[in-house]
């Protein structure tokens, strides 16, 4: 599922969810994982409702980005978009500018050393 779109890296807000829409997450695939489409065994696995399209990544709280999922299989779902909202905020932080760079140009105005027009190297007062 790729996912590219560097300027929504807002996180929705997340609702409640009872027992009659997890139900209704669960018939929505006929209790088939979405992440590896096998199918959930209720009672002996741990599942939960996943969101296809992780919130932090922008995704909905609503029914059509819900899915069941087993525990395992979203644990590391978890990790890739943990990874995934960390670098777009790294880019969105350096493509709106809040962050300053933190090596100086070399002789550039924040440079300690300048060179001078005959091309000596000297230090910036
Ligand atoms: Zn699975």
């Amino acid at each position: 599922m790729p996912f590219v779109d560097s300027t929504d890296v807002g996180t929705t807000v997340r609702q409640k969810l009872t027992p009659h829409r997890r139900l209704k997450v669960w018939e929505k695939t006929g209790g088939r994982c979405v992440l590896c489409s096998g199918r959930i065994d209720g009672v002996r696995e741990r599942w939960i409702v996943e969101h296809i399209r992780a919130l932090e990544l922008g995704g909905s709280d609503d029914f059509a980005n819900l899915g069941p999922a087993h525990q395992a299989c979203a644990v590391q779902k978890t990790r890739e978009d943990h990874r995934r909202a960390a670098r777009a905020k790294r880019q969105k932080i350096r493509h709106i500018g809040a962050d300053a760079p933190k090596r100086p140009l070399p002789f550039g105005k924040a440079s300690l050393w300048k060179r001078t027009l005959s091309g000596k190297i000297v230090p910036r007062k």
